[in-house]
């Protein structure tokens, strides 16, 4: 694996388009996509972590529509979203980015960033995952190209002991500092189904919200 970069350092690799824009006063933009189903604090810790460790000028939040690689239910995009909007809420830099909501067909992330490069021009593109993500990564459809195209900031996530491909493993990439928070939107699916609190696992408007729509009650599972 490459050395990480040290965050405080706040230059990223450059090459390809994910460093296309050059010069100090070139905007910043991180990208954090998920699920959120429902979105949890401990998406809430890494997305401030990477706000201000990399130095970000905005961290845009993109829930996926049609997440294609999971094979349970997903909860309905509105109630996503709505979620992901009380969790941002008041949160300096951070953005709803609702581009994988409005497209049609399965969310593949390399489209997501295509059409936001196209939009929005030059920036300095930063990618944010947790390692079970990373270490999936060589999985996903273009994954080569969204390596030229952005820079991965990742966090640790416990319990993720798996290997990361050796070739996504050979791209620069910059840590994300983030303590070890063993949350999961599954555990807080099934928590909700066995009738159990969530008190500090999602925010406190999150869990009003699923107590009002009676989200995740019937999913036997969780999953
Ligand atoms: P699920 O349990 O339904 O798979 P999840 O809790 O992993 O969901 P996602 O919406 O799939 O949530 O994750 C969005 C992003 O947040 C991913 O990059 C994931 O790696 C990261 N992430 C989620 N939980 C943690 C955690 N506890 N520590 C570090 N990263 C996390």
């Amino acid at each position: 694996m490459s050395p990480p970069r040290d965050p405080k350092e706040g230059s990223l690799p450059t090459g390809g388009i994910a460093g296309s824009a050059k010069g100090a006063d070139v905007r910043r933009i991180g990208l954090f996509g998920g699920t959120f189903d429902p979105p949890q604090l401990a998406h809430l810790a890494l997305a401030r972590a990477a706000r201000d460790t990399l130095q970000l000028d905005e961290l845009r939040w993109i829930p996926t529509g049609d997440p294609w690689q999971k094979t349970r239910a997903i909860t309905d995009a509105a109630h996503r979203e709505a979620m992901v909007e009380l969790t941002i809420a008041d949160e300096p830099g951070f953005v709803l980015e609702r581009c994988e909501l409005r497209r049609s067909g399965p969310s593949v992330t390399l489209d997501t960033v295509r059409e936001l490069q196209q939009r929005d021009g030059p920036a300095r593109w930063i990618w944010i995952m947790g390692r079970d993500q990373y270490v999936n990564l060589h999985t996903w459809r273009g994954w080569r190209e969204l390596l030229q195209r952005v820079t991965l900031a990742v966090a640790e996530r416990p319990g993720v002991t798996a290997a990361v491909d050796a070739e996504v493993a050979a791209h620069p990439h910059t840590m994300v500092p983030l303590p070890p928070l063993p949350i999961s939107a599954t555990d807080i699916r099934a928590r909700v189904a066995r009738g159990e609190s969530i008190a500090g696992l999602v925010t406190d408007a999150v869990a009003g919200y699923i107590a009002r729509h009676h989200l995740y009650a019937g999913s036997a599972s969780g999953h």
